[in-house]
């Protein structure tokens, strides 16, 4: 993935200040090709490099990450602005009925995605709303609407055979309009590819319909076609959002970005699944680290870039470096994983860290435990902190007595701090915690 791809990028890089343009620009490449895969269009992932390559340049790399970690924060922030703001949700027309216009390509998901927002308004925002299917292409395809209409719970306008889109157009707005309806949503035809018969009829559909939305549904797997897609439905009929179908699968979503990036319309809900309460608000950052296809390493970047103290981790990993890591250390280390929400946080979002990990989880360490394991290091003499082997039984009971513990406690911690030590020097040969992150991409 990428975040590996760039860390192998950087590996020789470690240690520098400041984002040179040729690191940048090496770093661009991996990038281009991790948007390329995750299905963006071309001519989007060009001005996206451009736009990132630009920022990138001269940023001053946060002590405690890598370089290619820095990259991929500064990668996944740019992509998460310009995929939009979050809660760019339907809109609603001061007096009603609300019109919606659902267009796309055949398949993508229209009848579905109509029935599923005619629910959600229906449920959620306790609106009447009103289905009316304008597909005369496909023989069953009015009835289909009708049947998912019915498992909505909503009304859908009743079908008359032999009718063409515009005469159901009109008959379906009158029928909100003397009915009281809230919402009307006009579920179309789709064709196989854009054709000018159906950009005619959608055209006509939506001059008379006049829609306060008029939303492009779209498969999230459609790759290369999406930019023309969304392109020619934009100019024709006028987008005002984007519905990303089939988000549920394991499409990466690069055609969020691409379809965003032409129409500079919003993606305002995402189909995650078949069934009719699978449609979602869209998040920006979710879709973001999809397409990077990085886990969370972005938000372990932040975590450590906010919460390490980057001189007290580097005076412990130049100790480290020494061999020595006594009981005072473990004390500060012990503070430190509590900010990072425990060890077990930081190393779950490190792929390829299992083995520590299980040690880790075997050692016991927690939160509660910390202020316990805390208590006892501070019951200790410095001597005793300094050289732990001083620790026999009956310090051992005083340290109990003096921190409210028990002795078996004391045992405990006495013993993890071996372990710890052990894990040090894996560490150690990883090259300090810093190389574990970093390795860890
Ligand atoms: P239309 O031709 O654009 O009206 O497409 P349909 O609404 O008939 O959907 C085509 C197929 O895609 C149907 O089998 C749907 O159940 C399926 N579908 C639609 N949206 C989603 C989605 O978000 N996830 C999944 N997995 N399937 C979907
Ligand atoms: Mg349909």
């Amino acid at each position: 993935n990428l975040s590996s791809r760039l860390t192998k990028v950087f590996d020789r890089l470690k240690g520098r200040g400041v984002l040179s343009e040729e690191d940048v620009g090496t770093a661009m490449r991996e990038i281009r090709v991790a948007l390329l895969e995750a299905d963006v269009a071309l001519p989007v992932v060009k001005d996206f490099v451009a736009g990132v390559r630009e920022k990138a340049v001269g940023q001053e790399v946060v002590k405690s990450i890598s370089p290619g970690q820095m990259v991929v924060k500064i990668v996944h922030d740019h992509l998460k602005e310009l995929l939009g703001g979050e809660g760019d949700e339907i809109r609603l027309a001061g007096s009603p009925p609300t019109v919606m216009l659902m267009a796309g390509l055949q398949g993508s998901g229209k009848t579905t995605s109509s029935a599923k927002l005619a629910r959600r308004l229906r449920a959620r925002d306790r609106k009447k709303v009103l289905l009316a299917s304008l597909d005369v292409q496909r023989p069953a395809a009015q009835h289909q609407l009708e049947v998912l209409a019915q498992q909505a719970e909503v009304a859908s306008l009743p079908i008359v055979q032999g009718q063409q889109p515009v005469e159901i157009t009109r008959r379906a707005l009158d029928t909100a309009r003397r009915e009281g309806f809230d919402v009307l949503i006009l579920d179309t035809a789709g064709r196989l590819s854009i054709d000018e018969a159906l950009m005619g009829e959608l055209v006509q559909v939506r001059d008379l319909a006049q829609p306060h939305e008029t939303l492009l549904v779209a498969d999230a797997l459609t790759g290369q076609d999406a930019v023309n897609t969304a392109r020619i439905f934009n100019e024709r009929i006028g987008l005002t959002g984007i519905v990303l179908t089939r988000m549920d699968g394991d499409a990466r979503g690069g055609a969020a970005l691409s379809m965003r990036h032409v129409t500079g319309r919003p993606i305002k809900l995402v189909g995650m699944g078949e069934k009719l309460d699978a449609l979602e608000a869209f998040h920006p950052e979710r879709i973001a680290s999809r397409i990077l296809d990085m886990g969370d390493v972005v938000s372990l970047v932040e975590k450590a870039a906010e919460t390490i103290d980057k001189d007290e981790a580097e005076k412990l990993s130049k100790k480290l470096q020494k061999g020595n890591f006594d009981l005072e250390d473990m004390r500060a280390q012990l503070q430190q994983v509590t900010k990072m929400g425990g060890m077990g946080g930081i190393l779950g979002k490190l792929p390829g860290v299992g083995k520590i990990k299980k040690q880790i989880a075997e050692a016991n360490i927690d939160e509660r435990i910390i202020v316990r394991q805390c208590a006892i290091i501070d019951s200790m003499t410095r001597k005793e902190r300094r050289n732990p082997r001083l620790i026999d039984g009956s310090r051992r009971k005083r340290i109990a007595r003096g921190s409210g513990t028990e002795v078996q406690e004391v045992n405990r911690l006495l013993k993890q701090h071996r372990q710890m030590q052990d894990m040090m020097k894996q560490m150690k040969k990883a090259g300090g915690l810093k190389g574990l992150l970093g390795r860890g991409m």
